[in-house]
């Protein structure tokens, strides 16, 4: 038998779900390049691209995966020789960190886990130490969406401050902007990047990357500036420059509807729906918790992330189970990765995802424990529907 039949829900933290609206938004004829619509559209894309990251910085656009954002974020603001401190928190950090290293980046990684947050006092005091100023920036991601912890930014901003360094900060929110809080003028980030695929509820494929004026100075004297990723460049009159050539035209009429969801949510609104969201999810699995055979990946429940969260399986294969909730059920939940890998599964909670989808998962994940043995203390829906039922009182 199966019950998969129906809409399938990938519930894996990037790519995440696609709506219908944003799907139909690039089933269009291309247009032209230079005059008409796609001006206007690449000029609302980046105008809503400063609202989501709360700046008034500039915004750049690139037909990239996050790992392009990532190399254009260190290509424009740095040096051959240049040395940064990765602050490490699960996995993504360091992977940002490594690609510094080909680029001939000097990459100090201050030793973080798989299991919790930065700690904000041990980046304060590494920064210290520094007092010739090798350091020229410290690169952190919001959320690390293999362990599924929550960086404190404004924390990490305060440590920096504290330590009165001038290193630039740079922030990954590719797995966090649009769920969660993130506020660059605010919190006096430098340059943080993002990607289309995974809180902004869009197809993988564009990436974007905001400078404030702190970085743009610095900018000018950077020597790993090439020309495809170069602020300047598409900082340029014509159009094609903000493109560095042919505009993914499909892709910005994609990017554009899926802002225009958000912004009239309103980026509040979906904080807030990805808070009660990641409740539900959380209050479910810490009642499954109770029989001893799973547990949280992060052990802080201040430290789990609004938009995706890792369990851990202590003495069972995964696979198993998440082969039955995906072939019979429907919902392809995420594998872990890095030093995760094998040991448990991912639930995204992230982008175009409402109540029932979550119910939806949660209720197929526990049919799935019970039919699998694995034990689990009943009542993980029920404890999610009543966290819904407090929040839908308020
Ligand atoms: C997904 C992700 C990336 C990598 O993005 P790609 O589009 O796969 O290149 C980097 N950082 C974080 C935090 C991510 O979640």
């Amino acid at each position: 038998m199966t019950v998969a039949n129906g809409r399938r829900f990938l519930s894996i933290p990037g790519p995440t779900n696609v709506p219908d609206e944003v799907l139909a938004a690039m089933h269009r004829p291309a247009i032209d390049i230079y005059k008409g619509d796609l001006v206007d559209t690449t000029a609302y894309c980046l105008d809503s691209l400063k609202r989501v990251f709360r700046t008034k910085g500039n915004t750049y656009i690139y037909a990239a995966n996050g790992h392009g954002a990532w190399e254009a974020a260190l290509s424009n603001v740095l040096s051959r020789g240049d040395k940064v401190l990765v602050l490490e928190s699960g996995l993504f950090a360091t992977g940002w960190g490594e690609m510094a290293d080909v680029m001939g980046i000097e990459v100090e990684i201050l030793p973080g886990d798989i299991r919790s947050a930065v700690d904000p006092a041990a980046v304060e005091q590494r920064l210290r130490q520094d007092s010739a100023g090798e350091i020229k920036a410290v690169l952190v991601v919001q959320v690390d969406t293999a362990s599924s912890v929550v960086n404190d930014i404004p924390k990490i901003r305060a440590a920096i401050d504290a330590a009165g360094h001038g290193a630039l900060f740079m922030v990954d929110a590719i797995a966090s902007l649009g769920t969660m809080q993130f506020e660059m003028d605010m919190w006096e980030i430098d340059v943080a990047v993002t990607g289309s695929q995974k809180g902004l509820m869009m197809t993988p494929g564009l990436s974007y990357v905001a400078a404030n004026p702190r970085a743009l100075e610095r900018h000018k004297s950077a020597g790993l500036v090439t020309r495809y990723w170069d602020w300047t460049f598409r900082n340029g009159e014509l159009h094609y420059q903000k493109y560095c050539g042919t505009p993914p035209e499909h892709m910005l009429f994609g990017q554009a509807k899926a802002f225009e969801i958000l912004l009239a949510e309103g980026l509040e609104a979906a904080w807030q729906r990805h808070a009660i969201l990641a409740a539900m999810v959380q209050a479910a699995v810490a009642k499954w918790a109770e029989a001893g055979a799973l547990e949280f990946n992060i052990t802080k429940a201040a430290e789990r992330a609004g938009s995706v969260t890792t369990v851990v399986l202590k003495d069972h294969d995964p696979a198993p189970l998440l082969d039955l909730c995906d072939e019979k059920c429907g919902v392809t939940l995420g594998i872990t990765i890095g030093p995760l890998d094998g040991n448990g599964f991912r639930i995204a909670h992230m982008g175009h995802v409402n109540a029932p989808m979550v119910l939806g998962t949660l209720g197929v994940l526990e049919a799935a424990l019970g039919v699998l043995d694995i034990p689990h203390a009943p009542g993980g829906v029920l404890a999610a529907t009543e966290t819904l039922a407090a929040a839908l009182k308020d």
